[in-house]
């Protein structure tokens, strides 16, 4: 196999831009120094490891719950976002459904041909009625592990986060059985308190899901799943930095109170497409000035690419190139426990993206094959 020399990079390494080769063989970074040996293709720009969404619903079109050919839809669209890997977010929907969609997010796991395809996000059922946001109250179910594995089938090694409400009866057992397994675990779509939250923190549960999106508000006396996520070093609170679900500075008081905040999309399909009426799940969703909505006024996921989050929480929280890239690529890794992706690193997926001067993606790469360049 031939190994591929990247030159003339600034290279993002321990934080900070170094201007170094990488060199890549048989999909992994074997080298990272000066003058390295091999075919050199010549690159300008800053080269980052490769964005992680890992939480995400659908982007041009497709959407994570309708099957494999829109879970590679979004694979090859993705890329072009600078994104290397992601996980295609299941809604809170029957069984029936529900099994279908990790099914098919099971079979692209093999064919994918942009961004891989990393395995499930499940956002609900376990979540609260009270903090529902578009997610179908219809289909609200206890934790309890006879309905998990009914929703995953044969599919269970698959999933890799799972959104609920920790509130509920049942959810420390789950909890306890999906940390267990390797599973990361995230409070959404919950009515929680602070003390339900950090008692949580005990089982193992360790992300916010959509910072202050579908959670207990932050009150002076009673700071809620909010206050918990911000506060509790052991959560990673998600944010959704499209100025829309967040005002900017509800994403700098983020950055400034968790140093584990990482960057979702919380995309739909609309993303990347113009405004007009899409789904989500099984429900109408109105897109108007980039804004999904249900009929209601709910918000109903984004319209955000990856590409622009890392730009958007530059620009609102006032924070460095370096960090932004760290809240959408080793934060994410860290948390999900993937530990040869978000770092640029010897060992490590060469899964990379390269941006220009104005931080547009020019190049994403996914184990060592470029997958995207932009023209
Ligand atoms: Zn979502």
């Amino acid at each position: 196999m031939n190994r591929q020399v990247l030159r003339g990079a600034k290279v993002l390494l321990n934080h900070r831009f170094l201007e170094k080769d990488v060199a890549v063989e048989d999909g992994t970074i074997v080298a990272i120094g000066n003058d390295l040996q091999g075919d050199v293709t010549n690159i300008s720009g800053y080269l980052v490891p490769g964005f992680i969404d890992e939480h995400i619903h659908g982007i041009f079109g497709n959407d994570s719950m309708r099957g494999e050919e829109d879970i590679l839809g979004m694979s090859e669209r993705l890329a072009m976002h600078g994104v290397t890997s992601f996980l295609p977010t299941t809604m809170t929907e029957g069984v029936e459904k529900t099994r279908n969609a990790i099914c098919g997010i099971a079979k692209a796991m093999k064919e994918y041909s942009g961004a891989q395809v990393l395995g499930v996000h499940m956002e609900g059922p376990f979540v609260s009625p009270k903090a529902l946001g578009a997610q179908n109250g219809d289909c609200v179910l206890a934790p309890t592990m006879e309905n998990y594995k009914a929703l995953v089938g044969e599919n269970e090694a698959i999933v890799r986060l799972m959104t609920l409400a920790p509130e509920m009866e049942g959810a420390e057992e789950m909890t306890k059985y999906l940390v267990a397994n390797g599973v990361t675990v995230s409070a959404g779509h919950t009515a929680a308190t602070y003390e339900q939250m950090e008692d949580a923190t005990f089982w193992g549960l360790s992300q916010g899901t959509h910072l202050f999106n579908c959670m207990s508000p932050l009150h002076h006396r009673a700071p809620g799943a909010v206050g918990a996520s911000l506060t509790l070093p052991a959560i990673a609170p998600q944010v959704i930095s499209d100025g829309v679900h967040l005002h900017p500075a509800a994403v700098k008081l983020a950055c400034i109170a968790n140093p584990n905040t990482i960057l979702i999309t919380d995309a739909m399909e609309a993303a990347d497409m113009a405004d007009g009426q899409y789904h989500l799940g099984g429900t109408d969703v109105y897109v108007v000035n980039g804004a999904a909505r249900l009929k209601e006024g709910n918000l109903a996921g984004s319209t955000l690419t990856m590409d622009r989050a890392v730009r958007n929480v530059m620009r609102f929280a006032g924070i460095s190139l370096e960090e932004a890239v760290s809240m959408a690529t080793e934060r994410v890794a860290d948390s999900l426990h993937l530990e040869k992706k978000g770092r640029i690193r010897v060992g490590n997926d060469a899964d990379l993206t390269l941006l220009d001067d104005e931080l547009q993606v020019k190049m994403t790469m996914v184990s060592g094959k470029t997958v995207y360049h932009a023209k």
